[in-house]
Parts: structure tokens; sequence; C-alpha cells
């Protein structure tokens, strides 16, 4: 039995799939933070590229990779397919499992496919130098990675329980010669007014996103790069997809269900959105599940509503699944799936039933990766972890209904810096945390007042 579906270089997709043209109906409009009236494209200009706006709201369903991205991206992909023998033998499972592994990349997550895209797109706008939040330090190294290449100056505001916790990949981003600060930081206007009010504020993405997008903002030659959420970063994320549609291609298999764990929503659209487009147009029916922790559960208990990205109401105002832009997430050992929101692509998605989501407690999440990890050999990071569970739920459905379904997951990344998380689970410290229903209920009372 063949175990691994690798694809040559030249096979790496030549462009992105713009999910834009094929949604059920139109994405609702941006609004702008300050008067909640719908962007423009010179809103944007403060903090994005030119390309990137377009990108943000074209409806050509494919947009050509440059051949300089394409060039970077050809260092670690395409990346393997792999069938997940040992896991489905020790699960007793007829079902078949494969996963995606975009731990391979030099950063060891999905995050370089769109920070190489991103940063030059910038580069060729004549950008010097780009500002960025990080959580668990995942984007900050990726998005420090490309504008290495691409010898642009990176400035980092890392989420402040992250820097003190994650110190491997505080380490990586300074190895790329970025600049990182604890969040949140003194040196924003937000920064300062935040820690006025707590001084010992762990820190949050959205805090985080308005020191960066403040210091965009001021400068002209500064621009803002977001690693999740936004409509472009899923549209770079698609060759994940178009990939994986490939190797199953190559396997003889369709695939049944197709899993991606949910922080912003890039990993999950990156897998998932190629093979929405064969439901719509070619009328296949794979099923498209994403997880999210039951501390950060955007999808299974936000609301549809349109809400801020960030806590200081800097980014732009978007309608999409959210806890609201005030919510305070538990620390948890998944640093990369505590955004308040996610995407509006997949929450428009998820609202006209072409996606589901389920949420996971933390024990049965790290449980999932210790079996993967013993049955394929990888450590996975404790984001790709919650897909590993929904997956396993999955073999183990097919087991009782004796069924071979196909289920494919993303392993968003390793976990190779990740193992203080696995410490507490090996010493039983991990606890079971769901966001508290009111403390929801008053997060969403903060949102913006738009007629949805
Ligand atoms: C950032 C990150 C995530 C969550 O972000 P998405 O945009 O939802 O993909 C998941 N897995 C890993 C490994 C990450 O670094």
């Amino acid at each position: 039995m063949q175990t691994k579906y690798l694809l040559s270089q030249n096979d790496v997709p030549t462009r992105w799939y713009n999910v834009l043209p094929d949604l059920p109906v139109p994405l609702p409009p941006t609004l702008n933070p300050a008067t909640l009236q719908p962007v423009g494209a010179e809103d944007l200009s403060a903090i994005f590229p030119k390309d990137l706006i377009e990108q943000e709201v074209s409806q050509d369903r494919f947009i050509d990779i440059p051949a300089e991205v394409r060039e970077v991206l050809q260092l670690w992909r395409p990346t393997p397919l792999i069938r997940a023998s040992r896991l489905e033998q020790a699960i007793g499972t007829p079902a078949r499992i494969f996963f995606k592994y975009e731990g391979v990349s030099p950063t060891g997550s999905h995050k370089p496919n769109t920070a190489v895209a991103q940063v030059f797109y910038n580069k060729i706008a004549g950008i010097k130098h780009l500002t960025t939040e990080t959580g668990a330090g995942q984007w900050g190294a990726s998005l420090a990675m490309a504008c290495s290449f691409f010898d642009m100056a990176c400035q980092i505001f890392m989420v402040r329980v992250s820097y003190e916790q994650k110190p491997g990949r505080r380490t990586l981003m300074k190895m790329f010669g970025a600049d990182v600060f604890a969040s949140p930081s003194n040196q924003t206007a937000a920064g300062r007014a935040l820690l006025a009010q707590d001084p010992n504020s762990p820190g949050s993405l959205g805090m985080a996103i308005s020191e960066a997008v403040e210091i965009a903002a001021q400068n002209p030659d500064v621009n803002y790069a977001l690693g999740s959420v936004l409509n472009h970063v899923l549209l770079h994320q698609t060759v994940i997809g178009e990939e994986a549609l490939m190797q199953l291609e190559q396997a003889g298999v369709e695939a049944d269900v197709v899993i991606g764990c949910v922080g912003g929503g890039s990993n999950f659209g990156g897998i998932a959105l190629p093979f929405y487009r064969r439901n719509v147009l070619d009328g296949t029916h794979t099923r498209l599940v994403g997880v999210e922790p039951m501390a950060c559960p955007t999808l299974t208990k936000g609301v549809y509503a349109y809400d801020y990205g960030d806590t200081a109401k800097m980014a732009p105002v978007v309608k999409m699944k959210t806890l609201g832009h005030n919510f305070m997430p538990a620390g948890i050992h998944a640093g990369g799936l505590r955004y308040h929101g996610v995407s509006p692509i997949l929450a428009l998605l998820q609202e006209h039933d072409a996606m589901s989501a389920v949420a996971y407690y933390q024990t049965a999440v790290f449980e999932a990766a210790a079996l993967f990890t013993r049955t394929e050999g990888i450590i996975p990071a404790p984001e790709s972890a919650h897909a590993i569970r929904a997956a396993i739920d999955q073999a183990l459905e097919a087991k009782e209904k004796q069924d071979e379904r196909v289920i494919v997951f993303a392993l968003s990344g390793h976990g190779f810096l990740d193992t203080s998380a696995y410490d507490s689970y090996l010493a039983g410290n991990l606890q079971d945390y769901a966001y508290p229903e009111e403390s929801i209920r008053q997060s969403l009372e903060a949102l913006p007042q738009i007629a949805n």
C-alpha cells in the first residue's frame, strides 16, 4: 500500500482559487471602523498594498501566483499527503485517513504560504517595513522569514502570555532579523492605554492587532500584514487544497469529509475551499468540517454579526461569527485558535450549511495528539490536534457503521516548539474549560450597532 503522495516541484499550483464568485450569496461589505460605512480602497491603502486590496474583493475565480512567490513556495511545496495507516489500525477502523502535512515548511506550519505572497506584494508596492501581531508565534515566525527573503524590516507584537511561555518562536523570529515586542507594549498609544488599565494584562490577539495596525496606519512606508481571517489570506492558502485534490486523484479516492482546525480559518479554508468548488461546480458531496476549542467556540457559539477585528476598533469591521472583540481567552494551549472572530467567508458558508463545525475540550484533543504521535510519529501542533480529534471521531463512527469513508485532514503544523503544552498534558495538568455563556453574552453587547 502506498503511504505517501508527493507530486513534484512542477506541480506546485500556478494559480490560487478565489471562492468569492462561487459563494451562495455575495459577502456583506467590509466597513470602516470609524464611520461604519463600507470601506473604499483608499481606506485600506493606509495599511495594505494595492494588489492585496484587489484580491480581497476580486471576482476572478483563479488568480495567477507570481513566479517570484511560486519559486519560494517550491522550497517546501508540494507538501506530502500521507495515508495514516497506523492510526487507522490502532483505531480498528475501515475508514481511510489521509493527512496533508503543512509542518514541512521551514517554520513548521502552513503560515508561510500567505506570508511569502503578502511580503512580495508589499515589496513591489515600495513598502519598506511590515508590522504584525502573533499569538503562539507561528505567524510572526513565518512573516519574519518571508521578510528576510525579500529584504524587508519586520516588527512583531507577540501576545504577552505567549511571549513568556514560548521563547522558542521568539528566538526564531529574532534569528530572521525581526523586532519582537510583548503586547500590550509601550510602543503604541493602544498598548499604553491597555497597560494603564491592567499592567499585568496577558494580552490577546485583538490587542496585538491594535498595536500593529496603529504603527502601519501612521507611517506611509509601513504596512500591516494579517496571518488569517481575510479573504486574500484564505486565497493564498488554497495551494493546500489544490495539491490535495491532485494527490487524492493519484491515490484513486474521493474525499468524503475534509477537516481542519479553525482559528481565523486560513488552514481550513486553504484545504476546504477547492473541495467546496467541486461541490458547487461538479456536484460532489464532500463534507467540510471546521474544528475549534470549547474555550474559544467562535463557529459553534458565536453570533453571525458585524464586529471589530481588534480591541481598539482600528481594524476593518466585517460580518463574521464572533464572540465579541472584548473576548478574553483562557490560557489554553492552542494559542493559534484563540481569536474572537473568524473568516467572513467561512462564517457565510456555515450560515448556508456549506460547512459544519465542532468544538472539543483540551484533554480530548491532547489524547488524540498522543495517539497520533505514537502511531504516525509526528508530534502535532496543539492547534492541529483539534483536526486529528475530529478525524479520529469520524473514523470511530465509520467503525460503528462499517463504512470505508475517506477522511482527509490538514495537519497545519508540527509541535516541536510546543513541548511545554505536552508537558502539562503528560503531568495531568490540563484543565477542560468551556467559555462561559454569560461572558459570551456580555462580550456581544459591545458589538457595533449595525442593522445586520
Ligand atoms: C495559526 C495556526 C492555526 C490557526 O490559524 P488558521 O488561520 O485558522 O489556520 C492552526 N494551526 C497552526 C499550526 C497555526 O500555526
